[in-house]
């Protein structure tokens, strides 16, 4: 056990004193009350927060360093190596290959969960962060999942993609953060483009709902939204389903004219600076226009990051203004008596597909995942409603996720997605919910081709705006 200090840990983790007492109250850092002001932490408990973090841990208990002295002088481990964090982690691993099983990417060019632990453990650094393995897992976890010892996989391939010298990683993920943080989204849209973009499609819009105007830096707003630069750039029309949404609802809402891209391609390629900076632009955003909620509504991966940074560096944010999922937004509207859908517009039998960064991953990080509540919704709008299996915790990858939408594997991304193609034919559905921009590629585009499904693929909002029963007044 260690004995540690809030103000303490606050200060090694970069985050306030009240995100610690928080992650101990719900039980994300289980530490006990120790003597004095002090807490009581397991030493396993207390990597597990370093690992999450990234960071080496400063601390070693006096059974850490006894069983560093009796280490053998055989092993081959080298102790600065930074993907080694703790002689206590990979050590833990049975080499049981529960992982490599588990992943529907093992073996594709080598890559397998268990070799790349095994070789973090040997002190292989080198290979691992010269290798395109890293780049080729979608982050699903689903290996994680199936390890009986809890190895941090994930965690560790993160941190072999934030090793990569910047100008080796492949694809435009690089490309995209530049010019984010140079032009305010990913792919540099001028300011004026995307307003009168905008405000054409609010014109058309204004056409099925009278008097529907886009709120542009509208101060006092309730609602801030963010914006996935694709849905401009490729698909303008599919803006509009949440804007039906809030015109139904008469949400009080808005848009940045400045900095309003929710994508946050930092969380894939291992660079904090950039997430951080991403992320404090919609703090900046929020405060600037005095809304009291964020609603993210481009994808997992967006949700997921966004969270973590204001956790980490902006916890003042974070209890000021509420973030909303798409599913905590869709769910209150539903609880308020708000939305009102119609189930016969979608007959035919429907199934569901969980994001593993809503799910599976939101669950391990963040303490909660989603996977009722799109269930739920999907189901208001199709009864007829079959669930694909494995599902939920345990479902499996559409193949694009992690960064892998963008990459230049194709050929591997469309392999890893042979398993979603196979479980969703199992279900003989016509149409396939899905909450996430890159599975709705994927699956839409790409696993309908290769693995000819012929399913329609919707976003859950697109098929909420599709149901909705509401008087346009
Ligand atoms: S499942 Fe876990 S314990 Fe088994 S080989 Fe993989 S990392 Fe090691
Ligand atoms: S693709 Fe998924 S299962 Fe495979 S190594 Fe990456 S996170 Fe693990």
């Amino acid at each position: 056990m260690l004995e540690v200090r809030i103000n303490e840990l606050a200060e090694e983790f970069g985050v306030h004193r009240n995100t610690i007492r928080n992650w101990i109250k719900a039980g994300i850092l289980p530490a006990q009350k120790g003597p004095g002001r002090r807490y009581l932490l397991k030493w396993a408990d207390y990597v597990a927060l370093c690992e999450r973090f990234g960071k080496r841990p400063r601390r070693l208990p006096e059974t850490a360093k006894e069983e560093e002295s009796k280490k053998s002088p055989y092993r081959l481990l080298p102790p600065s190596t930074p993907l080694y964090p703790d002689p206590s982690w990979a050590d833990i691993c049975l080499t049981c290959g529960a992982c490599a099983s588990a992943c529907p990417i093992s073996g594709v060019d080598g890559l397998d969960p268990r070799k790349v632990v095994r070789m973090a453990a040997l002190g292989m650094d080198e290979e691992l962060i010269n290798s395109d393995w890293a780049w080729k897992c979608s982050l699903c976890a689903k290996c994680e999942e199936s390890c009986p010892m809890k190895v941090e996989i994930v965690q560790l391939i993160c941190r072999i993609r934030s090793l990569r010298p910047r100008d080796k990683i492949p694809g435009p993920l690089v490309r995209g953060i530049t010019t984010c943080l140079e032009k305010g989204n990913n792919l540099g849209i001028p300011k004026e483009d995307f307003l009168a973009l905008l405000k054409y499609l609010a014109r058309e819009l204004a056409e099925e709902c009278p008097g529907f105007e886009v709120p542009i830096d509208v101060h006092g707003a309730r609602l801030l939204v963010t914006i996935n630069s694709k849905e401009p750039f490729a698909e303008p029309e599919s803006l509009k389903y949440w804007w039906k949404i809030f015109y139904a609802v008469k949400e009080s809402w808005t848009i940045s004219s400045e900095y309003w891209e929710g994508v946050n391609w930092g969380f894939f390629s291992g660079n904090e600076e950039a997430m951080r900076a991403i992320v404090g632009r919609l703090v900046d955003n929020l405060h600037r226009l005095n809304c009291e909620a964020l609603l993210l509504p481009e994808s997992g991966h967006a949700y997921l990051a966004t969270r973590l940074v204001l956790e980490q560096w902006f916890p003042e944010a974070l209890n000021k203004f509420k973030i909303y999922s798409v599913f905590d937004l869709l769910m209150e509207y539903l609880n308020k008596g708000l939305l009102v859908l119609d189930a016969k517009r979608h007959p035919g039998l429907t199934t569901y597909h969980d994001s593993c960064n809503y799910g599976r991953r939101s669950l391990k990080i963040l303490g909660r995942g989603y996977f009722e509540e799109g269930r739920i919704i999907t189901q208001l709008c199709c009864p007829d409603f079959v669930d694909m299996q494995p599902n939920r915790n345990g479902n499996y990858c559409c193949g694009a996720g992690g960064g892998a939408w963008s990459s230049p594997y194709k050929a591997e991304r469309i392999f890893h997605g042979r398993i979603k193609a196979r479980q969703i034919k199992e279900t003989q559905a016509k149409r396939v919910i899905v909450t996430c921009h890159q599975c709705r590629d994927q699956i839409k585009f790409f696993l309908n081709k290769e693995y000819e499904l012929g399913v329609e693929v919707k976003y859950l909002w697109e098929l909420v705006a599709d149901s909705l029963v509401f008087d346009p007044s």
